[in-house]
């Protein structure tokens, strides 16, 4: 039998402010194992992201045992969280949170700097990350010449840089349209096939969650249902259906990058 990646035993967190105490996870069980793509799904407040910083290991449960590829770890100080941070998960944030005045690459190329990785050894690895995105030719733009699903496609990279045992998305198509958030998730969905990499995805989208191959629903901190998607989405398969865009080339997919327009806000 293989060891899964992840094993939740009877998790709690209780947020103790002084003034206010939260019961934010209650007896949270959960198995992941390796090659799964696992949604989280719950409406605001449920306790997605807290139970994505544990799984994350930035934040440690009150109680109950999280073992990662079958190491404890429920009880490991600040400097060695951030250790299995480093080396075994890739984030992926609502916001992006790419560096605005520095190139994709070298976005990409900044988690292998923090493991102090050489200088010729991180563009290699960075490329390859970005190759596996599909923005072998985006390296040297910035995010502002990028559109918000390439500065998407960036941030996975950066994720992926490290070969992290796990991804861990929170809400990675928050803020973006229907067509952005399928390119996104068509980006996961292929690196979850073809690489087979552990994804585990946070979202209070329904739709959303049914491009993974199982959805655990969370409410008030508790794990009301796990269950395995009937119906999954294919996200490229959606794209390949949509209208074709009024402005075509706003995503600026192919064109050289001066000739690629700014999008308000990304
Ligand atoms: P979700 O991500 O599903 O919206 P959260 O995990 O952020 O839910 O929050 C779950 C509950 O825990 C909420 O009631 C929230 O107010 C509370 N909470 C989250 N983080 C903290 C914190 N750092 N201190 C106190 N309460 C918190
Ligand atoms: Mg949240």
């Amino acid at each position: 039998m293989t060891v899964p990646v992840i094993e939740l035993t009877g998790i709690e967190k209780i947020y103790d402010t002084g003034s206010v105490r939260v019961h934010a996870l209650r007896n949270v069980n959960l198995e992941i194992q390796h090659g799964e793509f696992v949604a989280i799904m719950g409406t605001s407040g449920s306790g997605k992201s807290t139970l994505m910083n544990i799984l994350g290991c930035l934040d440690r449960p009150t109680a109950g045992r999280y073992r990662m590829e079958g190491v404890d770890i429920s009880q490991l100080d600040k400097d060695q969280r951030a250790d299995v941070r480093n080396r075994k998960l890739g984030f992926v944030f609502q916001g992006f949170n790419l560096l605005r005045r520095t190139t994709a690459l070298e976005n990409v190329e900044l988690p292998l700097i923090y493991a102090g990785v050489p200088a010729a050894e991180r563009v290699r690895r960075g490329r390859a990350a970005l190759a596996t995105v599909g923005l072998a030719y985006r390296e040297e733009n910035h995010p502002s010449q990028l559109s918000g699903g390439q500065q998407q496609r960036v941030a996975i990279a950066r994720a992926l840089v490290n070969n992290p045992s796990m991804l861990l998305a929170d809400e990675p198509t928050g803020n973006l349209d229907t067509r952005t958030s399928l390119d996104v998730m068509g980006v996961f969905q292929h690196l979850n096939r073809e690489s087979g990499i552990t994804i585990v995805l946070v979202t209070h989208e329904p739709d959303i969650a049914e491009f993974a191959g199982r959805v655990v629903t969370v409410r008030d901190g508790r794990i009301l249902s796990d269950r395995p998607v009937l119906w999954r989405r294919d996200a490229a398969v959606e794209l390949e259906k949509l209208p074709p865009e009024e402005d075509e080339g706003s995503l600026g997919a192919d064109l050289p990058a001066e000739d690629c327009p700014q999008k308000e806000g990304s």
